[in-house]
C-alpha cells in the first residue's frame, strides 16, 4: 500500500525495492505520530527525521540506519513506544532509535576542556552501536544547517556544543565532510562578524588564485601522464574555520595562511602513492621533513594518504595528499564506510581491513556470524568497551571501568568518602551500593561517620583502588579485634597459672617479644586470637620470664563474649547461639574463634582437644542482636502469615527472612522465620506470644 515516492529518488540507487518500501513505511509512520508539529522554521516537523536520513543516505548507509533516522524523534516528542517500533519495525531499529533519544537526555554544562574530553568519550560509550552516533551527527547537522530559526541565546549554546563535542566526535570518527561543515556552522553562529570577514576575503582570493592553481594542476597532471600514471588531480579548498584555527595556531595572517595550495591525487592502489610521490618530488622540491606516510601509519581514526609539502612554482608552498580511491572513501566517510550498503561491497579489502584492525583495537568490534548479511545485522561496535563515564553531583564526569559499583565510586572520590559510604543514589534514586554503574548516571554517595567499609564489597568491587582501600581498612581492623581477643585469651591462659597480664612489667614484654620472634606485643596477641600461637604456650614461656609460675595448671574463669568483638569472634551459622545458650569458643587457626552452642554436633570432634576449645560465657552487658530461627506449624488459613509477623514486630523484633511450605489444599503451613533477638528470654517470650495464635499449633527453635 506504501509507496516509496515520498523518499529521494537518489536513494534506490543503492537500495533494494523492499527496503525503499519499508523505509517509505517508516516514513509515512514518522509523518503521521509527528503530525501537527512544527520546526522552528514553520515547516512540518517531518522535513527533519527526512533530512537526517537523506544526509546518512549520502554516506550510504544501511537502510535499518536510515529507518532510525525517519524515526528519531518519534520517541522523544510523540507518545510512540520503543514496544511499538519493535513490533513494526524490528529490534536494531528500536535499538537505534533508543539510542538515539538516550543520547539527547544527557547535558553537557561545564567550559572544562578536560571535562569535554570526557564528555565526548561518555557519548561515544552511550552509542553502542556507531550507528546511533552517526544518525545523532546527522541530526546535529541538519539542526546546525536550520539553527538560523532558533532564538539568539539558544543558538550560541547550541553553536558552542556542537564545536566543542560533536565536531570532534565526527572528526575522530573520520567524518570528514560532517566535521568541516559543523565546525564552519558553529563558527559563523558563533563568531558571525570573524566569519563574514573570512569568508569574503576567501572568496575575493579564491579569484586570484585560479589562475596559479590550474597551471599547478595541469603541470602535475602532465608530469604524472609522462611517467605512465592515471590519476586525478584535485585542487583542494580550504574551509573557513581550518583557516581560522590556523591563523590563531600558528599567529599568521589570513593572506599567509591563504598563500599555501593545496592538491589531492587519486591514483589506482597503493605503490602507485609511492611512483606519484617520486614523481611529484621530481618535479618541485619537497620541503625538508614535511612528509609524512600515513599509508604505512594509518592515523587513530583510519585515514590513510601519504602527504608532503612542496616549493611551489610561485614561491608559495603546495601541500599534496596522495591515495588510493579506497582511501579516499575512508578520509571522506570515516567509520561509516563500514557502514555502507552491503551490496556496494561486500567483502572487506586490504584497506578496510588494516582500517578494521584499528577498529578491534580501539574499539572491540564484535562480529557475530561470517556472511555478509550477518555483518551488518550483528556488527556492533562498543567504542569504549572497558570504561563507563558518569556524573558527580556537581557534574565533573568521572571514568571507571565496566562494571564498577557505588563503591567504587565512593573511593574513587575519596579514600574516606570511600571507608564512610553507607548508601548511594543514582539519578536521584536510592539503591544499593553495589548497583552497577551505567554510562551517563548522576551518582551521589551517602556517608555516615560511624560507617566501616564492609568485608561483602569485596565480592563486587571491581577497581583495584578500591579493593586495596577495604583490604587495608579490615586488615587493620581485625588486627586490632584479634589482638583484643588475643589479650583476653593469653589473660586466661595464665589465670590457669594464678598469675595475670598485670603482674609483668615491660622488660618481660620485650624479652617475650624476641624469644618469640614476633614484630611487636600487638602482633603476639594477635596471633593469639586468630589461633596461630596458643595461649597456653604463650603464657608458660612469660612465666618463665619471671618467677610468678607455680608450673601447675588449674581451671580459671571463662572468657567472657559481649558479641561487640568484630571479625575476631564469630558466632557459628550451624547452630546460632544468642545469650543464655550455653556455649563453647573454638580457634580455627588464622581465622580467630567461632562461638558454638554447646549440643551444636559439629563441635563433637574438637571438644577434647584443650588447645583448640576455649571456655566462654555470655557477658552480662551483651548489646547487640542475634539471628536465630524458628519453626512454626500453623492452620493453613487466610492472614496467619500477617499475624504472626505483627506478633514478632509488637514483641520488639526484626524479622530477617521468612520462607513459608504449603500447597494450596493442605490443611497445615510450614513457615520458617529468621529473628533477631537480645537473647534466649527475648525468644522465649516471641514464643510465647505467638503459642497465644489460635492457628499456630507447634512452634520450635530450628538449627541447621
Ligand atoms: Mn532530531
Amino acid at each position: 500500500m506504501s509507496d516509496a515516492a515520498t523518499l529521494p529518488e537518489e536513494w534506490s540507487g543503492y537500495l533494494k525495492p523492499e527496503d525503499m518500501e519499508r523505509l517509505a513505511t517508516a516514513y509515512q509512520f514518522s509523518e503521521a505520530a509527528h503530525s501537527g508539529q512544527f520546526r522552528a522554521s514553520g515547516e512540518p516537523y517531518i522535513s527533519h527525521p527526512l533530512e537526517v536520513a537523506n544526509i546518512l543516505a549520502k554516506l550510504h548507509l544501511d537502510s535499518q540506519a536510515l529507518t532510525a533516522a525517519l524515526l528519531h524523534d518519534v520517541m522523544e516528542d510523540t507518545s510512540v513506544t520503543k514496544a511499538e517500533i519493535t513490533r513494526k519495525f524490528g529490534k536494531s531499529v528500536a535499538e537505534l532509535v533508543d539510542g538515539v533519544s538516550k543520547l539527547d537526555h544527557i547535558e553537557f554544562e561545564t567550559r572544562e576542556a578536560a571535562q569535554a574530553e570526557n564528555f565526548r568519550k561518555m557519548l561515544l560509550a552511550m552509542s553502542r552501536d556507531v550507528r546511533v552516533m552517526l544518525i545523532k551527527l546527522a541530526d546535529r547537522l541538519h539542526n546546525m544547517r536550520t539553527l538560523g530559526a532558533v532564538p539568539a541565546a539558544k543558538r550560541k549554546r547550541i553553536a558552542r556544543e556542537t564545536l566543542e563535542i560533536y565536531a570532534p566526535i565526527a572528526n575522530r570518527l573520520g567524518l570528514n565532510n560532517i566535521f568541516q561543515e559543523l565546525e564552519d556552522l558553529s563558527f559563523s553562529f558563533l563568531y558571525p562578524a570573524r566569519n563574514r570577514v573570512l569568508t569574503k576575503a576567501l572568496v575575493a582570493a579564491r579569484g586570484h588564485r585560479r589562475e596559479v592553481v590550474g597551471k599547478v594542476r595541469d603541470a602535475i597532471t602532465e608530469r604524472l601522464k609522462q611517467d605512465g600514471m592515471e590519476a586525478a588531480v584535485q585542487g583542494r579548498e580550504k574551509h573557513v574555520h581550518s583557516i581560522y584555527r590556523k591563523m590563531i595556531e600558528k599567529r599568521l595572517q589570513f593572506a599567509k595562511v591563504l598563500d599555501v595550495f593545496g592538491f589531492r591525487i587519486i591514483v589506482k592502489d597503493t605503490p602507485a602513492c609511492y611512483l606519484a610521490l617520486g614523481a611529484l618530488h621530481g618535479l618541485y622540491k619537497p620541503i625538508p621533513g614535511s612528509f609524512k606516510d600515513y599509508i604505512a601509519i594509518p592515523k587513530e581514526n583510519g585515514y590513510q594518504s601519504l602527504h608532503t609539502t612542496l616549493f611551489g612554482p610561485f614561491g608559495s608552498p603546495i601541500e599534496m595528499q596522495i591515495r588510493t580511491q579506497e582511501m579516499h572513501k575512508i578520509a571522506e566517510a570515516g567509520v561509516a564506510s563500514h557502514w555502507l550498503y552491503k551490496n556496494s561491497g561486500a567483502s572487506l579489502n586490504e584497506l578496510q581491513k588494516k582500517t578494521h584492525q584499528w577498529l578491534q583495537s580501539l574499539l572491540q568490534v564484535q562480529l557475530d556470524g561470517g556472511d555478509s548479511v550477518a555483518f551488518l545485522e550483528h556488527l556492533k561496535i562498543d567504542l569504549f568497551p572497558d570504561a563507563v563515564y558518569v556524573f558527580t553531583p556537581k557534574g565533573k564526569i568521572l571514568s571507571q571501568p565496566r562494571g564498577a559499583t557505588g563503591v567504587d565510586f565512593a573511593y574513587a572520590v575519596h579514600t574516606d568518602i570511600g571507608n564512610r559510604c553507607v548508601a548511594v543514589k543514582i539519578n536521584d534514586e536510592l539503591v544499593p551500593l553495589r548497583t552497577e554503574l551505567r554510562n551517563g548516571d548522576r551518582v551521589e554517595i551517602i556517608t555516615a561517620s560511624h560507617a566501616k567499609p564492609n568485608p561483602q564489597w569485596l565480592n563486587y568491587v571491581v577497581t583495584a583502588n578500591a579493593r586495596a582501600h577495604i583490604r587495608h581498612f579490615l586488615k587493620t581492623m581485625q588486627s586490632q579485634e584479634s589482638a583484643q581477643l588475643g589479650e583476653r585469651l593469653l589473660n586466661q591462659a595464665l589465670g590457669t597459672f594464678k598469675s595475670s597480664l598485670a603482674q609483668f612489667k615491660e622488660p618481660q614484654w620485650k624479652k617475650l617479644i624476641k624469644d618469640t620472634g614476633a614484630k611487636s606485643l600487638e602482633d603476639l596477641l594477635s596471633d593469639i586470637g586468630l589461633g596461630k600461637r596458643l595461649s597456653v604456650v604463650v603464657a608458660r614461656r612469660l612465666l618463665s620470664l619471671g618467677d610468678a609460675s607455680t608450673g601447675e595448671r588449674k581451671a580459671s574463669g571463662p572468657v567472657m563474649i559481649r558479641g561487640s568483638e568484630g571479625m575476631a569472634v564469630q558466632f557459628a551459622h550451624c547452630c546460632t547461639p544468642i545469650p543464655g545458650d550455653p556455649i563453647i569458643g573454638l580457634i580455627n587457626k588464622g581465622q580467630g574463634m567461632a562461638i558454638h552452642t554447646h549440643d551444636c554436633p559439629v563441635i563433637a570432634k574438637s571438644r577434647s582437644d584443650p588447645d583448640k576449645v576455649f571456655d566462654v560465657e555470655w557477658s552480662p552487658d551483651t548489646k547487640k542482636l542475634f539471628s536465630v530461627s524458628i519453626r512454626l506449624v500453623a492452620m493453613n488459613q487466610r492472614g496467619v502469615l500477617a499475624k504472626v509477623a505483627a506478633e514478632i514486630a509488637e514483641a520488639n523484633s526484626n524479622i530477617d527472612n521468612v520462607a513459608v511450605d504449603s500447597g494450596d489444599g493442605d490443611q497445615y503451613a510450614t513457615l520458617r522465620f529468621t529473628l533477631q533477638v537480645s537473647n534466649r528470654l527475648h525468644l522465649a517470650q516471641i514464643m510465647r506470644a505467638l503459642r497465644r495464635i489460635p492457628a499456630v499449633i507447634r512452634i520450635t527453635r530450628t538449627k541447621n
